[in-house]
């Protein structure tokens, strides 16, 4: 029996009712909405089709008490054999609208980095380049502030409309949200840091000021970024990108090769002989099968060379 059993029938009810019947999805396998293609089922999968939606099914959920996971592009997610209990709001295909106004690009939550960074182009705006190999939705790349190359998601966020839960009730329910703009500079921007993480804001739609820039010399530029990805990265693989942050002072990668974890596997889940910072499933690898990988990287890396490697794939639901 999966715990949606136990929802109230009402909140599903009211959940169809913000998102139409056929946005919602029992018992959907997570490993159809992550790059690593691993993951066991969500209770359920909220899928809105547009941000009032979006933020109308998050009310729901927090006065109903049901915790809510929200998912973009799955690309930095490790989801537990067991599933997801309470609701996955995934916010991708349906509210990824991208708009050029001016030097600004408005893109909704679920719009991917890549279609940005191909409508800035379009228009001959410069700025998204390093990031648009970068396979996230708009909402994980703020939440991640995901970056590469020489450059961040923040250096060319100008502001980011979010959902902000309401206040913790006696029951452990919440009231409603509010819906807020943020500046740049209220976003709390660092490695891999933002304050949509720290506070538990959803990302519902952001603004990129980028500059007036040469359309050949932008896609020239997007071209040699995308080959010097191919050359490097296992991207034939399933994968959640870098498995662990940059420790300071070291690079994961070569830290995991000098340990002489390259090619190490358990079960489907391999440390991946292209470039050792990834790890990747080779197929029919679980959700235990890479926790247990991760965790043995990390032992080696910390007897040989006493350097903590920190995971940056997000570990989310019950393994
Ligand atoms: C092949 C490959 C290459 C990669 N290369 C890079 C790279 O160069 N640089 C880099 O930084 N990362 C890289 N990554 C990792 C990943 O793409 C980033 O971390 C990305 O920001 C995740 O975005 P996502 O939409 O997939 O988020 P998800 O994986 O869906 O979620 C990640 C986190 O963001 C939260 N989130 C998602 N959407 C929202 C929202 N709307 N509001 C609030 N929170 C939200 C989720 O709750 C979760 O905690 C790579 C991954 C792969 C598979």
């Amino acid at each position: 029996m999966h715990e949606y059993d136990s929802f109230n029938e009402d909140v599903i009810c009211a959940l169809a009712g913000a998102v139409g019947e056929d946005g919602v999805a029992m018992v959907e396998p997570m490993s159809a909405h992550t790059t690593f293609k691993i993951g066991g089922p969500a209770d359920v999968m909220v899928m809105p089709r547009c941000v009032e939606a979006a933020a109308k099914a998050l009310d729901i959920c927090a006065i109903a008490g049901v915790p809510v996971t929200v998912v973009g592009n799955g690309s930095d997610l490790l989801v537990g054999d067991r599933g997801i209990r309470g609701v996955v709001l995934l916010m991708r295909e349906n509210i990824s609208q991208v708009r050029v106004e001016g030097t600004r690009v408005v893109a909704q939550a679920g719009a991917l980095l890549r279609d940005v960074a191909i409508a800035a182009a379009d228009a001959g705006l410069t700025g998204m380049e390093p990031l648009w190999g970068i396979p996230a939705s708009v909402g994980g790349a703020c939440f991640m502030n995901a970056g590469a190359y020489d450059g961040t998601t923040g250096d060319v966020l100008e502001s980011v409309v979010v959902y902000v839960p309401g206040e913790t009730l006696p029951d452990g329910s919440r009231a409603k949200g509010t819906v807020r703009t943020l500046g740049h500079d209220e976003l709390g921007l660092g490695y891999r840091k933002s304050r949509v993480a720290s506070d538990g804001l959803v990302v519902l739609e952001a603004t990129f000021v980028l500059a007036p820039g040469n359309v050949a010399q932008i896609r020239a530029a997007m071209d040699d970024y995308q080959r010097r990805r191919e050359e490097k990265q296992p991207l034939d693989m399933p994968s959640a990108g870098s498995t662990f942050k940059r420790p300071d002072g070291y690079f994961a990668g070569k830290l995991i090769m000098d340990a002489g974890m390259r090619g190490a596997s358990v079960g489907g889940a391999q440390v991946s002989t292209k470039h050792c910072g990834f790890v990747v499933n080779t197929g029919g690898a679980t959700a235990a099968d890479v926790r247990a990988l991760i965790e043995r990287v990390q032992g080696e890396v910390r007897d040989q060379f006493g350097v903590e490697l920190e995971p940056e794939v997000r570990m989310v639901g019950e393994f």
